[in-house]
């Protein structure tokens, strides 16, 4: 057995246990059995564990627990979408990293799977902070930034209100889709729909860039539709109005469940007066990710993207 498959034989071990003598939902005996761990009631006993083992093992226990209490909404991010997010921080963030750590806001945290992973990837090189309206996932995520020792700060609101959060460099978020019920929160938005409600995934890009310093970057999960909505072109004009479109890069289909569910990724740049539009917007599509020849060229268009970027600033 792997590692990471040791650490969730223990922890699903504990948490069955607590769902058989105390009746409890799983996701509620999975938070308790870490809180358990953490207080040093409870070991997993893994030696040399990684982080990466540690996030992986309780990721799969969260899906576990998520599959036996399906809410559509509370969708964790895959590790593949987890990694070719950490890749971009990592090239748009390349010259920076080597001098400083970033600060990194996720304001849909979930359960931090994909903050974690970024941070993780980066490791020792990103101060985050998270944000997340559902109590249970913002403590599973809490829980799990503890054990694998990850600086985050974690805010558990409506993401669309004010944040008590500075600009930060990067801004990585699998957007949440669909209507935001708020009508009040939603008027304080550019992104506010003229007719009817404002699609929350729209509100969120604004937020984003509201706390994104000039010149900073957003790593979005978006619909793969994200352009050909009703309310696209309000969205092409507030894009414009106030970053620059770095990429655009598609995501293999076999990752999502249906068409309806396929994302793409969509980085920004919020402008800035120091600095010139990027010549050249990427626009790509990773391959299949079982392809490792095609995979290499896609990272190797990557490169060559970035590093014409660059020389051009
Ligand atoms: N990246 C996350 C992960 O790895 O678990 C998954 C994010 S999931 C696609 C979107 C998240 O946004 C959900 O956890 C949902 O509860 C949260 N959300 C939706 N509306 C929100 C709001 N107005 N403020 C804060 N969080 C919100």
């Amino acid at each position: 057995m792997e590692k990471f498959e040791q650490i969730f034989k223990y922890v699903n071990d504990y948490a069955e246990k607590l769902v058989a003598e105390q009746g409890q939902e799983y996701l509620d005996a999975l938070l308790q059995t870490l809180e358990d761990i953490l207080d040093g009631k409870y070991d997993w006993q893994v030696e040399d564990a990684k982080k990466e083992d540690m996030r992986k093992a309780i990721q799969i226990a969260i899906l576990k627990g998520m599959r036996k209490s399906a809410q559509p909404n509370h969708q964790m991010t895959p590790d593949t979408l987890g990694l070719i997010v950490s890749h971009f921080v990592e090239q748009c963030f390349e010259q920076e990293l080597e001098e400083r750590a970033i600060s990194v806001v996720d304001p849909a945290l979930g359960t931090g799977n994909l903050l974690f992973t970024v941070m993780n990837a980066l490791d020792g090189k990103v101060q985050a902070t998270g944000v997340e309206v559902d109590d249970i996932l913002i403590r599973l995520a809490a829980a799990t930034g503890d054990l694998i020792e990850q600086p985050v700060t974690l805010f558990r609101q409506d993401a669309l209100a004010n944040l008590l959060v500075d600009p930060v460099d990067a801004v990585v978020c699998d957007l949440p889709v669909g209507y935001y019920p708020n009508e009040e929160i939603a008027l304080d938005y550019e992104l506010c729909a003229t007719e009817g409600m404002s699609y929350a995934h729209h509100l969120f890009i604004e937020q984003s860039l509201n706390y994104t310093k000039d010149g900073g970057f957003a790593f979005f999960l978006v619909p793969a539709n994200l352009f050909e909505s009703d309310q696209a072109k309000q969205l092409h004009k507030y894009i414009k109005g106030h970053a620059w479109i770095q990429a655009v890069i598609q995501l293999p289909e076999n990752l999502f469940s249906s068409k309806a569910h396929e994302k793409s990724i969509l980085i920004l740049q919020k402008q800035s007066q120091q600095l010139k539009a990027p010549r050249e917007v990427l626009l790509a599509k990773v391959p299949n990710m079982s392809n490792r020849e095609a995979l290499a060229l896609f990272f190797e268009k990557v490169r060559l993207w970035k590093e014409s970027n660059d020389q051009k600033r």
